[in-house]
């Protein structure tokens, strides 16, 4: 894919999700993603994107300060 920003080329890879909310921050690791080569933007397919929204959104209740989650785990627990 190309980067839509720059026009370099967009790899897959695994990518570190940091979201920040008033109350706490949530990390979750090895994001399936592809990143930039030129300028490390980070794009999510939308099944992704859904997946992070849902995930995230259970996890911001339950989370106090700073939460770091694997991507595979939280899936699987959804
Ligand atoms: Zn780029």
């Amino acid at each position: 894919m190309r980067c839509i920003l720059c026009k370099g080329n967009a790899i897959e890879t695994k990518h570190t999700y940091i979201q920040e909310f008033d109350n706490c921050i949530i990390i979750i690791k090895n994001v399936p993603a592809l990143v930039c080569s030129q300028c490390g933007e980070v794009y999510y397919s939308d099944v992704i994107a859904e997946k992070l929204e849902e995930i995230v959104d259970r996890l911001q209740v339950m989370v106090k300060d700073v939460a770091i989650f694997e991507y595979d785990k939280v899936v699987k627990a959804a």
